[in-house]
């Protein structure tokens, strides 16, 4: 598969996400999607993320959730959604050593 191919897989599958969220009675609202190579190696620097991040592949978006109107800080309280994510493919940042709850992607050469 293209990489073109594979960006706009992801895009698809954000969509089903995000309808399966709100049909679940979860509301989300859009984190960073695109992140230039300049920034992600700004980031990595800083200890926050890393260099080859797939957002600069346009392959993962952090999506931020609210429940009831609150907006959920906590990594475990994206699980349902990490769950469902995985069920279609994707990789969920929760399973990270450092968890990034709000972090969705479709791993791409072994970076998630
Ligand atoms: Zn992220």
């Amino acid at each position: 598969m293209k990489l073109s191919e594979k960006q706009q897989l992801f895009a698809q599958l954000i969509a089903q996400l995000i309808l399966w969220s709100v049909d679940h009675g979860y509301r989300v609202t859009f984190g960073e999607a695109y992140r230039t190579p300049e920034q992600a190696a700004l980031n990595a620097k800083n200890g926050r993320g890393i260099a080859k991040s797939l957002h600069t592949q346009r392959l993962a978006v952090d999506l931020n959730l609210f429940i009831n109107g609150e907006y959920q800080t906590d990594s475990a309280a994206y699980l349902p959604l990490g769950e469902y994510w995985e069920s279609i493919g994707g990789s969920w940042g929760g399973r990270f050593s450092r968890p990034d709850g709000n972090h969705f992607s479709l791993e791409h050469n072994g970076v998630r």
